[in-house]
């Protein structure tokens, strides 16, 4: 019998098959709870296993609907949510299994397997952030509170949409389009009574185009300045929103957002995140300088905060020009494919092996993956861009590591899904580096949920990983993309098999590193930013003098008074990063430390790849990464090695 659970999705019973389920579990909750004495392995572990079936019969749907979404998938998807919804909180709000939880945690503390610990610590937690545990009034209070601050981050959101949608900017001289690339010409141009006129607008594609190569310096000064002026009633709601997180963690019983927000991340202390952020402004600043004078030399004025696209791109061209079709022919999808697992396999000794099945678009493939030829798990492949398939590039999780109740082993398995360009008979899919990078962070993502050996499921492979941390293993694995002796594994020309040449391999890192210093130093104001607001109630003129304050370290060129950055900061206020922002540096730190470790003691010979591997890769979520980083490394993270990365020297 396979060791794998056969990929298959049945969209007209769905519904009514996920009803009975739910039913069942539902039942199967009463029955665990009415036992007379309760353990770990009569109790959590059958409702561990109880979700990850769940997640065996929904991760197919979710699946098919991002990469075959159809009219049908997207009914059956959307319908199924709120029954989903409606289950998981009734459970999630069950209290009964939070005191059964506590008393497992009183009982067999002492007895229990760390991960086994481990399980239970994060369930607990879970409910007492929620504040299930607590006081009907205090619960009460809490559920306002998040209605009301789900509406307000909408409404953040909703007013920058409609901000960005009401502007645009109309050009009628064609000598001020002069510069643009001719796609974003077209796309601007419009007739108006048989006159080509050209618009401009805040939406993405159209703001970054005038700002990266309009020559017209008034121009790009009147779309910066409508565009960082966006939204000024998201003002009160930031206000708002302040003071409803910090009641809330008062509430469950922290001094403030920031620690509640940090209970569940490897990040221990304000005083670590922001020590952390700090010494990383000191270092880049240097550089970040050196930059700008760069910068400023090609500039005929003193630079602005709107000119600064426009110079880089310039500067960018005369050092570094990247022709991205001249780099394709190296890159053929399916060498590319075959040397990840050359790679992986010199650097882990796991090997792939292809799989015949059938699954849901022919052009998906499956591998086993076999470590020391020992079957250990299933990876799917779906890498080529098609109708009906979402963009973007993403790792999704289906079968976890674990025992099961009757204490058989459990396989893990994940798919790796990317848009390449499409291959047919007659012509290859040939792939730009970034893709190839792409490729990489997605395999770090799918061996570390595979590699896992956890026994327990919930923190198995990425499951119960640190927010913080989770990138980690995706970022690791990436850098290596721009190593030469990863590359020549694979880069070969694929109508002359000649190896891709050191010049080459050469100007991407140096690229990649172009005003890194200057880009480290932006992401540092908004992590600094988002976590110091969090630390305390600000109101008012007290977010302003905040980021004002910050950006006397931060902002080399003068920010003008106008710029109202924050009521545009749509992740922290309107998304799931609020005082988490840090965490984008905080994982690459983390894997620039590791990767360089791997790449001085020579790629392929690397007693730290090894340990990578038993370490990180078979440790999931079942320990703090920052217990698993020190058993790896013997030591503390070094952001020296961050700096090393974006090639910016320490000071
Ligand atoms: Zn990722």
């Amino acid at each position: 019998m396979s060791q794998f659970i056969q990929f298959k999705l049945n969209l007209d019973t769905f519904i009514e098959d996920l009803n009975t389920l739910l039913k069942a579990n539902e039942k199967k909750v009463q029955d665990l709870l009415a036992q007379d004495s309760k353990t770990y392995k009569n109790f959590v572990k059958p409702l561990q296993m109880m979700d990850e079936k769940l997640e065996h019969f929904f991760t197919p749907l979710s699946h098919v609907n991002s990469v075959n979404n159809t009219d049908e998938t997207q009914k059956v998807y959307s319908d199924s949510l709120p029954i989903l919804t409606e289950y998981s909180t009734k459970l999630s709000q069950n209290i009964e299994i939070y005191k059964v939880y506590k008393e497992i945690d009183a009982n067999e503390k002492e007895t229990l397997h760390y991960e086994q610990n481990r399980v239970i610590e994060l369930n607990i937690e879970h409910f007492e952030h929620s504040g299930a545990h607590l006081d009907d009034d205090i619960k009460a209070r809490l559920q306002e509170i998040n209605i009301k601050k789900s509406e307000l981050s909408n409404h953040f959101s909703q007013n920058l949409l409609d901000a960005t949608n009401a502007y645009e900017y109309i050009i009628e001289d064609k000598e001020d389009v002069r510069g643009l690339p001719k796609s974003d010409i077209a796309n601007a141009a419009f007739e108006d009574n048989g006159i080509t006129k050209y618009k401009f607008t805040l939406q993405m594609p159209s703001y970054i185009a005038y700002m990266t190569y309009g020559e017209n310096a008034s121009i790009r000064e009147a779309l910066y300045k409508a565009y960082v002026t966006r939204a000024p009633q998201n003002a009160e709601i930031i206000d708002e929103l302040l003071a409803l997180k910090d009641e809330m963690s008062k509430l469950l019983g922290f001094s403030n957002y920031a620690e509640y927000s940090l209970a569940g991340k490897m990040a221990e202390n304000e005083t670590q995140v922001l020590g952390f952020l700090n010494n990383l402004v000191h270092n880049a600043k240097v550089q970040a300088r050196t930059e700008l004078q760069e910068l400023q030399a090609i500039a005929p004025q003193k630079l602005q905060s709107f000119d600064s696209g426009f110079y880089s791109e310039i500067l960018k061209k005369e050092k570094y020009d990247i022709d991205e079709e001249e780099y394709r022919p190296y890159f053929e999808k399916t060498s590319v494919i075959e040397g990840t697992f050359t790679f992986l396999n010199k650097l882990f000794g796991i090997r792939f092996e292809n799989v015949k099945e059938n699954l849901w678009d022919e052009k998906a493939t499956s591998y086993n993956l076999y470590v020391d030829n020992k079957l250990t798990a299933r990876l799917y492949f779906d890498l080529e861009a098609r109708k009906g398939k979402r963009g973007g590039a993403w790792m999704h999780n289906f079968q976890a590591h674990c025992t099961n109740e009757k204490g058989k082993e459990q396989l893990a398995s994940a798919f790796v899904v990317c848009n390449f360009p499409p291959s047919s008979k007659s012509t290859k899919s040939l792939l730009r580096h970034d893709d190839v990078v792409t490729l990489f962070h997605e395999m770090g993502h799918a061996i570390h949920h595979m590699l896992s050996s956890v026994n327990e499921n919930e923190v198995s492979g990425v499951n119960g990983v640190q927010w913080d941390a989770v990138e980690f293993p995706s970022q690791f694995l990436e850098n290596f993309a721009y190593e030469p002796k990863v590359l020549k594994l694979f880069a070969k020309h694929y109508e002359t098999g000649a190896v891709i040449p050191d010049s080459m391999i050469e100007k991407l890192v140096k690229s990649k590193n172009f005003l890194s210093a200057s880009g480290m130093l932006r992401q540092l104001e908004f992590s600094i930013f988002d976590f110091k607001l969090h630390t305390k109630p600000h109101a008012k003129k007290e977010v302003q003098d905040l980021l004002d304050s910050i950006r006397k370290d931060t902002s080399l060129i003068q920010t003008p008074s106008y710029n109202k950055f924050q009521n545009g900061f749509a992740h922290i206020f309107a998304g799931g990063y609020a005082a988490g922002y840090y965490s984008y540096k905080w994982a690459e730190v983390l894997s620039a430390d590791a990767f360089f470790s791997v790449v001085d003691e020579g790629i392929f010979n690397s007693r730290t790849a090894k340990e990578y591997r038993n370490i990180v890769l078979n440790g999931g979520g079942a320990k703090s990464m920052s217990v698993l980083f020190k058993e790896l490394m013997g030591r503390e993270p070094k952001p020296e090695n961050l700096l090393r990365l974006n090639g910016i020297k320490t000071v």
